[in-house]
């Protein structure tokens, strides 16, 4: 018998993204299926936290998102209005931030906030509530979860302060789960013991996560897709185990080039680099935006650049399948 087609949950289709007129996004396509981690990566200032700010409507004001689809189970996101927006936000669709001292409110307990949630969404009693966020502390890993209920985010460390923020995102049962760099302000052992949490909690709850990283390491571990973004578009997309076995893109193979791999880099090899910086957003291009500082540009690199697929592995770049043979240091 042949296996259920997997279910998109996500749906991202030419969305471009501008703040001030500036485009930011100039047209990424993804899709998040139920159930799937989907890891997206590229350097700073590629566009990964605003695609994710834009899905959850949380754009700043000057913010203007556009796309030909953006749909979360089939409802479009674009027509919502900014009250059945903010049901489903919290809800069914929920969002980990990378600094949880600032998404936290200091001025109330951590019971309080994770019952409001709660309450604001279901509705029952502030009991059944804190019993719920009780449980899904403990879930997390916190430590004397009813003692943490009653305390504010500045008497918890940073790695609690991130549990609690989880947690917090839970409390709903939410269908996707989107992780905006989610251990970036924590220590090594606090991160890994994050990762692990967010490895478990997809697995064993169904959730659909989309995790913004720009660690390789971490999406190699999580990661069933990657998409790589780079300078406001998706420039290669595929199952995780094909994107490291068979990195097309000369930017994603630049990034895995910079990633050392226990037993095919030698201790004295020096780890590769990409030459030049992220152009800054609202930067006009024609053509490839990367061929200031790819190593394969050439001039048709000046015109527009086809998008390629091969099964579900797809990449924006001149050159064809295999180019370069497989990755010598993919993960
Ligand atoms: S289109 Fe040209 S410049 Fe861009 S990544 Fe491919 S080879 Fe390099």
């Amino acid at each position: 018998m042949s296996a259920a087609p997997r279910a998109a949950l996500l749906e991202v289709r030419n969305l471009r993204i501008s703040f001030g007129g500036l485009a930011a996004v100039r047209g990424a396509d993804l899709t998040v299926y139920r159930g799937e981690t989907h890891c997206l990566v590229g350097e700073s200032g590629c566009g990964k936290s605003v695609t994710a700010l834009a899905v959850m409507g949380l754009l700043a004001r000057n913010g203007r998102r556009k796309a030909d689809r953006l749909a979360f189970d089939g409802q479009d996101l674009l027509r919502l209005s900014e009250s059945r927006l903010s049901k489903l936000r919290g809800d069914r669709m929920a969002m980990i931030f990378q600094e949880p001292m600032t998404s936290l409110n200091p001025a109330y307990t951590v019971g309080s906030q994770m019952a409001e949630v709660y309450r604001r969404h279901r509705g029952g009693t502030r009991a059944e509530a804190l019993d719920r966020a009780e449980d899904l502390l403990a879930k997390c890993r916190v430590t004397s979860p009813r003692l943490r209920l009653g305390q504010y985010p500045h008497q918890l460390s940073g790695g609690l302060r991130q549990r609690v923020m989880i947690a917090m995102a839970l409390m709903c049962d939410p269908e996707l789960l989107v992780a905006d760099e989610p251990t970036t302000a924590l220590d090594v052992t606090v991160q890994a013991q994050i990762l692990r949490l967010l490895m478990d909690l997809q697995r064993d709850l169904g959730l659909a996560l989309m995790l913004i990283t720009h660690d390789l390491g971490v999406v190699a571990r999580m990661a069933h897709r990657v998409s790589v973004m780079y300078a406001g578009e998706v420039v290669e997309s595929a199952p995780a185990a094909e994107l490291f076995g068979n990195p097309t893109h000369p930017y994603t193979r630049g990034l895995l080039a910079c990633v050392p791999v226990p037993g095919k880099v030698r201790r004295d090899q020096p780890l590769g680099s990409i030459p030049g910086v992220v152009p800054r957003i609202g930067h006009g291009f024609a053509g490839c935006a990367f061929r200031d500082r790819c190593g394969q540009a050439r001039a048709e690199c000046a015109r527009t650049v086809p998008w390629r697929t091969s099964g579900e592995h797809g990449y924006r770049c001149i050159l064809p399948p295999g180019w370069a043979g497989p990755a010598s240091l993919a993960a």
